[in-house]
């Protein structure tokens, strides 16, 4: 297990509560997440559940309430867990930091996290940390909630195995798909992934995330590309369009000559084209809340049209 860092430091700092600490091992030691350990850019601290147990055989988990199938995360191992970073029980949180000087009111108008409202923030003000739950009956954890977590101090994640977890100590519950895991670890790993790269100085270039799939509604960006429409600057919400390298020929497929004559302001087009395509047939859902000009609709039009008589 790492050793961790002062809350003083100023990269975003993780913390991930599990059983299964070994599982993060090779996690670690790969890819961007690598480099921005080694760079400081970012913090992630795995503490193994069992090292707060106290009986010889390091139990963590209980029969539940109730009745019905499986066991329960027990609380006190996980109470044990969090005094140790620092993180007061749910209840006391209410009354103590940050939580205690934001109105409530504001904390429920405050964007998708704040109407959990339960800021854990029992040593600076200005720390702002979430206790989260892996969990199948969480809220979606979407690339939009990845920009909300990426703006915060301090994420804790908490693993469930077995049935689940006593919930007295979560702010929220996040789901990463429609589907059952064994346990928390694989979520929490998604979490830090996507969470990570969206902090300042970690992906090499700055724009990547803006203009790659569920990339920030066009509004919010304020680069300003000459001669492309607004709704070209990011991804806007739709997914990212296809992308080719050398050979230009291969397998018997030849790349569009669009991609290789050099015309800057074509290749846009076809590959907002693309990405319309794409998001129609793959998910019709996000265009709902895609940001689409006029020249959007239009050719979404079309490519419907194309659709229907075809079929
Ligand atoms: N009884 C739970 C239910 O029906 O929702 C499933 C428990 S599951 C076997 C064990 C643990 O895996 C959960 O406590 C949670 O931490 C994790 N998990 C399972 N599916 C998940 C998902 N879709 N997203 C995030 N975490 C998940």
């Amino acid at each position: 297990m790492r050793k961790p860092v002062p809350l003083s430091s100023v990269c975003m700092r993780f913390d991930i509560v599990t059983i299964f600490p070994g599982f993060f091992t090779s996690f670690f030691e790969n890819g961007i997440l690598r480099r921005a350990l080694a760079e400081g850019l970012v913090t992630v601290d795995v503490h193994d559940l069992r090292a707060f147990t106290h009986d010889r055989h390091r139990t963590v988990d209980d029969r539940p309430f109730g009745g019905g199938e499986g066991m329960v995360l027990k609380p006190a191992p996980l109470a044990e867990a969090l005094a140790s970073l620092d993180i007061a029980p749910k209840a006391e949180r209410q009354y103590q930091g940050v939580a205690s000087v934001v109105p409530q009111e504001l904390q429920k108008e405050g964007g998708a996290l704040a109407p959990e409202g339960m800021l854990a923030g029992n040593s600076a003000p200005s720390t702002r940390t979430r206790v989260i739950l892996l969990s199948a009956q969480g809220r979606p954890f979407t690339q939009a909630m990845a920009r909300e977590l990426a703006a915060l101090d301090r994420v804790v994640l908490l693993c469930g195995r077995y049935e689940g977890v006593n919930e007295i100590y979560c702010d929220m519950e996040l789901s990463i798909g429609d589907y059952v895991l064994s346990g928390g670890e694989l979520a929490a790993a998604v979490v830090v992934d996507a969470v990570m790269r969206l902090l300042p100085g970690v992906l090499g270039n700055e724009a990547s995330s803006e203009f790659e799939s569920f990339g920030v509604a066009d509004a919010e960006i304020d680069t300003d590309v000459v001669g492309v429409p607004r709704s070209q600057h990011g991804a806007g919400g739709l997914l990212d369009y296809p992308h080719y390298t050398r050979p230009a020929e291969f397998a018997g497929s030849r790349v569009t000559e669009t991609l290789l004559n050099g015309d800057h302001h074509g290749i846009r087009l076809w590959r907002r084209e693309q990405q319309l395509r794409k998001t129609l047939a793959n998910r019709p859902d996000l265009l709902e809340h895609s940001a689409l000009s006029k020249e959007d609709r239009k050719l979404l039009d079309t490519i419907r049209q194309e659709t229907d008589n075809r079929e």
